[in-house]
């Protein structure tokens, strides 16, 4: 049975201090949504909300809301917190596609924005409607970002996505697919031709690896490579996954609706990084979960683990002598991901930490003057509702940017 939002607005206490609202990372004003949606008012609750936070219809459905709004609710602490995502999907997917963006006219100044993620399409809605001509590049042929080739249909459906597209071409964005900057153009080539500030949202593409024996193997994948197109892979049915975060979560409910039969989870802690509700939907899926197994080496039968010893309070006190091979057809390697060193090899002057994330202001200035970056990219394998809450700040730069090169 659906959640029946009707009933979960009826639930709100419309509290004087929202704590909901304090525990949702962009401060979504939930009780005034909430009140527009009693009043009958779903235009102006979408409205309030996309304003707030282009990426609404997203975020509803793939932020944490159990740690989040949700996880703040007062109701929450003695019964059932409202159950706030739900209603915010239902508000935003209602009105999206008549959602009309007011933008102002056009000032005569062009912005690149490199990536069509959650920060690319943020900062290229707002600064639309700021007036600036944007074009947005993006390596691959569809807009999204992970939305598109990283979580997968059954949680965030791709159809959103087409109407994010159609959304930003309608109020005149350029798109140009299959255009990955820092290969046949780079940032030289954008400031060359005009545009007036640029924009980095390239995330982190470039999965972190194990650096054991066995890796390049035929029979081993990594997460982020998967996930962008399992229909490609011939994983067999028996799969051994290695990490426990979100995105392993992701893998193994993808591989288990693509066939696979037997899927393990292997992690070197006691417990997992995913989210309680992406285990249990992992767990309930059919995966199975295995604790305290050191990845030591992957062979052509499946990977090899030694197991960690724990000391009597329970903290891990060295590894045991054996060592144990499992037998599995593929083993997908998911232990996060850093971002691609294209745009810094190429760019002078654009500097990276050592971790390769881009060094940048506390408004996402870069260490190149009117070219700004965040999401993932700047803070690191994140969240959507973080790299667009960063982005609003980042626009605002940026427009203050270009206003000030106009004096
Ligand atoms: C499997 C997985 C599941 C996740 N699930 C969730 C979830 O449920 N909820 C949540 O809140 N967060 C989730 N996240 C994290 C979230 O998706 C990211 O934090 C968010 O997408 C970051 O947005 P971004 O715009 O910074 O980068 P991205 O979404 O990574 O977008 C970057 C874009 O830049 C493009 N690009 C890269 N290099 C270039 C270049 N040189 N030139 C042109 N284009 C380029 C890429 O093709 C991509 O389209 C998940 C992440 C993964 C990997």
């Amino acid at each position: 049975m659906a959640v029946h939002v009707i009933d979960e607005a009826n639930r709100c206490l419309n509290c004087k201090k929202p704590l909901c609202r304090q525990g949702c990372p962009i401060q979504t004003a939930i009780p005034q949504m909430i009140q527009a949606f009693k009043e009958g008012d779903l235009n102006k609750a979408g409205e309030m909300v996309f304003e707030n936070n282009p990426l609404s219809l997203v975020c509803s459905l793939v932020c944490n809301h159990e740690k989040q709004c949700e996880g703040h609710c007062i109701l929450g602490k003695k019964g059932q917190p409202v159950h706030i995502s739900s209603i915010e999907n239902y508000i935003s997917d209602t009105v999206f596609d008549q959602l009309k963006i007011d933008c102002m006219p056009k000032n005569g100044k062009k912005v690149a924005v490199i990536g069509a993620g959650p920060a690319g399409i943020t900062i290229a809605i707002l600064l639309t409607k700021k007036g600036y001509s944007v074009t947005i590049f993006d390596a691959r042929d569809k807009v999204g970002g992970v939305l598109q080739y990283g979580i997968p249909e059954f949680r965030l459906p791709k159809s959103i996505l087409e109407r994010y597209k159609k959304k930003l071409l309608e109020i005149g964005v350029k798109i140009r697919p299959n255009t990955a900057i820092g290969t046949a153009l780079e940032i030289k080539d954008l400031i060359r031709d005009g545009y007036q500030s640029i924009f980095i949202g390239t995330g982190v593409w470039r999965p972190k690896t194990l650096g054991v024996k066995g890796e390049s193997l035929g029979n081993v994948h990594y997460a982020i490579d998967y996930l962008a197109n399992p229909d490609a892979y011939h994983l067999g049915e028996t799969i051994a996954i290695i990490g426990m975060g979100n995105s392993a979560m992701d893998v193994a409910r993808t591989a288990i609706r693509h066939g696979a039969r037997k899927v393990t989870l292997y992690a070197r802690g006691t417990s997992g990084t995913a989210s309680e509700h992406e285990m249990a939907y992992a767990r309930l899926d059919g995966a199975d979960f295995q604790f305290g197994m050191q990845i030591m080496e992957i062979t052509d039968d499946g990977p090899v683990f030694g197991k960690v010893l724990h000391d009597e309070e329970g903290k891990p006190a060295g590894l045991g002598e054996d060592r144990v091979q499992i037998f599995a057809d593929s083993t997908i390697i998911s232990v996060s991901q850093g971002p691609k060193s294209k745009l810094v090899n190429t760019t002078e002057g654009l500097k990276a930490s050592q971790n390769g994330l881009l060094m940048t202001d506390d408004k996402g200035q870069t260490t190149i003057p009117g070219i700004f970056a965040s999401g993932d990219v700047v803070l690191g394998a994140r969240t959507v509702v973080e790299a667009v809450a960063y982005s609003k700040t980042v626009a605002e730069a940026m427009d203050e940017y270009m206003k000030s090169k106009e004096e």
